[in-house]
């Protein structure tokens, strides 16, 4: 809210307002709630409809565990996050939830310390703390369109186009893990092959 009424988008003078200044248990049992609820629906889904690396993670603990109320259901969600899930942000992107045991892994660590104000989809979207749903699909497809446009144009150089396949593949891989009959894919995938074909001289098929 100060970020937006005050125009302070400089994250050192952003940090400078909110440091020691939050109320910290309200916080954090607003933060619990909310990811144990995300956690919840997962679980409800049976992971249907949700993409990146944490829900490979969810699924596989899911299969370890018979869950079979409700009520059974919600508390699994509450321990493991509680044991598990240290933070979460919401980006357009994805929700990073930080896992506690493998946080100095994360794509945005800095000397082992996750660096999470500078998430941004190109290093979240191979982070093992990302998960995705279908809202967050299709803001990457809107966020994508320049490097779509740079693979389709023979005028742009291979080396700007590595940039732009490596983005446009990690956004068709979501998608298709959340909706493999989603309808921009023909198209982004005939850049892909295409891309691929004349890069690295391989058939694709
Ligand atoms: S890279 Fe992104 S998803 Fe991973 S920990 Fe950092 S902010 Fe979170």
């Amino acid at each position: 809210m100060i970020r937006s009424v005050f125009f302070h988008i400089n994250p050192r003078m952003w940090f400078a307002y909110v440091r020691n200044k939050d109320n910290r248990t309200v916080h954090e049992s607003a933060k619990l709630t909310a990811v144990s609820a995300l956690v919840h629906n997962f679980i409800m889904k049976a992971g249907q409809g949700y993409s990146g690396q944490i829900s490979i993670w969810l699924r596989r603990l899911m299969r370890n565990t018979k869950l079979m109320t409700y009520g059974e259901q919600k508390e699994f969600a509450k321990e493991l996050v509680k044991n598990e899930i240290e933070d979460i942000n919401a980006n357009p992107w994805g929700y990073c939830l930080l896992k506690t045991r493998t946080r100095e892994r994360a794509k945005c660590a800095t000397g082992g310390e996750p660096q999470r104000h500078n998430a941004a989809p190109d290093i979240c979207l191979g982070c093992a703390n990302n998960l995705m749903q279908e809202d967050n699909s299709d803001w990457n497809l809107l966020h994508i369109q320049a490097h779509v446009e740079a693979l389709r144009n023979p005028d742009v150089p291979k080396s700007f186009k590595l940039a732009s396949y490596d983005i446009v593949s990690k956004v068709a891989r979501h998608v298709r893990a959340i909706n493999p009959a989603h309808e921009a894919l023909n198209e982004i995938d005939e850049l892909i092959n295409n891309f691929e074909r004349v890069q690295y001289n391989v058939e694709v098929f």
